[in-house]
């Protein structure tokens, strides 16, 4: 790996922003990549991240995902079955907590999660990766949608204020640089009443604990933040949501991954 190009120095926790010290404590590390943990609110960030403009191409995230190497058929049937239930809680926290409108997928990816989604929601999506937004944006436009390619930083200049009534983070906090910055411009973008969908790995789980630097959470560079369930709370509420569905269900220690619901009016 050419560790000559794009790289990106965070010199600033990304979640309570007090400055990196050297003292900070390496808690994992993989070739050039280390995750530290942050002196003043714990949050567990890697320091040293690919730029964006790199992340585009070489870390597309849906290329890291599905990953060319051989998988066994039992271990498909795994994947499918659990995709299926993964999708049934999205689908099922939608459902419960916004009733129709505008949806904002953030890191959309191709935008094969809003397939099954039902009508009454018109999907949006933004992705960093040029050719995975191409391909959400053919088919949410066939559902009066759109996708498009940038950071989720820029969400509020691309797709204006009070614009959508939900958005779903499943799988994205972990990976942006400025998780912080997001979900304070995803306020504004977000209607009064609107509400976020979160779904990121739990670095507080039993599994990360027992399996150590093997536990499936890790994923060098691709993960850049790691969430327990009390960052994440102190993250979501810093940036000004109230938290309407976190239960022990949703963080269960046994799951590898956590979810929550929170809402903009405070
Ligand atoms: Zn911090």
């Amino acid at each position: 790996m050419n560790k000559e190009i794009n790289l990106k120095e965070r010199t600033n926790c990304p979640s309570c922003h007090e400055e990196r010290l050297n003292t900070n404590k390496v808690l994992h590390a993989k070739e050039e990549w280390s995750l530290i943990q942050c002196e003043q609110c714990s949050f567990v960030y890697m320091p040293i991240v690919p730029a964006y403009e790199r992340m585009k191409k070489e870390f597309s995230w849906e290329r890291n995902f599905n990953s060319s190497k051989k998988v066994s058929i039992l271990k498909k049937n795994r994947r499918f079955i659990k995709s299926l239930i993964k999708r049934n809680k999205l689908l099922y926290l939608l459902n419960k907590y916004c009733l129709k409108g505008n949806v904002l997928d953030i890191g959309c990816g191709s935008g094969i999660k809003f397939n099954d989604i039902p009508e009454r929601y018109i999907p949006y999506g933004i992705d960093i990766s040029e050719g995975s937004a191409r391909e959400a944006d053919v088919s949410f436009q066939k559902r009066g949608g759109e996708a498009l390619c940038a950071p989720a930083t820029e969400v509020v200049s691309k797709f204006g204020n009070n614009k959508f009534s939900a958005a779903i983070l499943r799988s994205y906090l972990e990976h942006e640089h400025q998780p912080f910055e997001v979900l304070k411009a995803l306020k504004d973008t977000l209607v009064l009443d609107g509400i976020i969908i979160i779904k990121v790995p739990n670095y507080g789980s039993l599994n990360r604990k027992f399996r150590g630097d093997n536990w499936c959470g890790f994923r060098y560079p691709d993960h850049v933040n790691q969430f327990t369930p009390k960052t994440l709370s102190e993250m979501v509420k810093s940036t000004g949501y109230r938290i309407i569905k976190f239960n022990f269900l949703d963080k269960q220690p046994t799951s590898d991954n956590m979810w929550m619901v929170a809402k903009t009016n405070i």
